[in-house]
């Protein structure tokens, strides 16, 4: 019998969607840089590729591969990470539907339910998704959509996927994940119980920092259908370029998550012993309150953190401007390491709603520089405050 076991996540990455070329032999697909595809006749398409919004084989490349990686069967790809995010919502979403949101989920999905989907008549309430009280609570009225975000970001809370799935669904939700912070390196939710999963592709899965995308996976057949209808009729549709770079990061999102692990392992606990820092926002430290969900559902903590600095506002904004190879920056995921103050960057949108980040807290994306250097350049900059 052949061995019909599914090759291993980090062979799934080099290979899913990525035929050699059947023309050249060209071991890399190709970038179709293209905006049309010849007929043979009228309606006689080869390949069933016709117009670049409708499709486009770069973009295929990068959907099969993702759908792998994430254990779905159906990946559909848009330009950003808030485009897939709008295109999923716009799917299922009527007038009268409620939302659960997480309390900390990033601020743009927050600014997109509040400033396009409820003025649509979407109804959208944030509730602390690791509050099984507050929870079971929001579920007395009918809800749409569970949106989760686990690492939340940027306070890191971690949400029990298996859970709380269970309680979407007992209620008739649509279970979705962001699943951006983990990528699918080191968390699978739709193996968890999710119906859906969502990536700004744009981090971690692209992970160098150069090209914008977003992408929804899920094995609900009905649901992909409608959510590739909305990105050919809307046409937020993720570029050829970027598809091709988005596949090519990928390659080495198993061997980059690794890095970043071991890297923000080392120093989530180089903060948490420092005299300047109140408190260490990281998943893999013991006393994370949820260190033992994260150890269930995730096969390593990532390379996300962020620090409240006990001398409040200015110490964290300080620290923010301090550091050297640490750059200030917004996003994350990226192969190089980077700071933010999210109450008046990423989350700016944010200052004064229940989602509002504390103003001493900084966050860091660890990236896959040496860890020594890392590490100096923190103590400097926090000596230095
Ligand atoms: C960046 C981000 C998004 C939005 O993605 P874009 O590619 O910037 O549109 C959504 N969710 C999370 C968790 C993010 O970090």
């Amino acid at each position: 019998m052949p061995d019909q076991r599914l090759p291993g996540f980090a062979t799934r990455a080099v290979h899913a969607g990525q035929e050699p070329d059947r023309t050249t032999g060209s071991i890399t697909p190709a970038i179709h840089q293209t905006s049309t595809f010849v007929q043979d006749g009228i309606g006689g398409l080869r390949e069933g590729y016709e117009y670049g919004r409708s499709g486009n084989p770069t973009r295929t490349a990068f959907e099969q591969q993702v759908a792998a990686l994430e254990q779905g069967t159906n990946a559909v790809a848009f330009a950003s990470g808030l485009a897939a995010e709008d295109g999923l919502l716009r799917a299922v979403l009527a007038a009268g539907d409620r939302v659960l949101l997480g309390d900390d989920a990033y601020g743009g999905t927050y600014r997109l339910l509040k400033r396009i989907h409820e003025p649509a008549g979407v109804r959208l309430e944030t509730v602390d998704l690791t509050d099984a009280a507050a929870v079971e609570a929001a579920f007395a009225e009918p809800v749409r959509v569970l949106w989760i975000e686990t690492p939340t970001n940027p306070l890191m809370k971690v949400v029990d996927i298996v859970a709380l799935a269970a309680a979407g669904h007992a209620n008739g939700a649509l279970v979705v994940v962001d699943n951006t912070f983990a990528s699918p390196a080191l968390q699978q939710p739709l193996a968890l119980g999710a119906d859906v999963v969502v990536h700004s592709a744009t981090k971690y899965l692209g992970g160098h920092s150069d090209a914008l995308g977003g992408v929804v996976v899920t094995s609900d057949e009905a649901l992909a259908e409608r959510v590739r209808f909305l990105q050919f009729a809307a046409g937020a549709v993720l570029a050829p370029f970027e598809a091709w770079l988005l596949t090519r990061g990928i390659k080495t999102l198993d061997l980059r998550m690794r890095r970043h692990t071991e890297s923000a392992g080392a120093i989530a606990a180089q903060l948490a012993a420092h005299p300047a820092v109140e408190r260490v926002y990281y998943p893999g430290l013991p006393d994370h309150p949820g260190h033992d969900i994260a150890a269930r559902q995730m096969s390593g903590s990532g390379g996300m953190l962020s620090v409240a600095l006990a001398g409040g506002e200015a110490a964290a904004r300080s620290l923010a401007e301090r550091t050297r190879l640490f750059a200030l920056a917004e996003s994350l995921g990226g192969v190089e390491s980077l700071i933010g103050y999210p109450s008046l960057m990423t989350h700016a949108s944010v200052r004064g709603t229940p989602l509002a980040v504390p103003e001493n807290v900084v966050r860091l994306s660890v990236g896959v520089e040496d860890l020594a250097d890392l590490q100096q350049d923190l103590e400097d900059a926090l000596r230095t405050h």
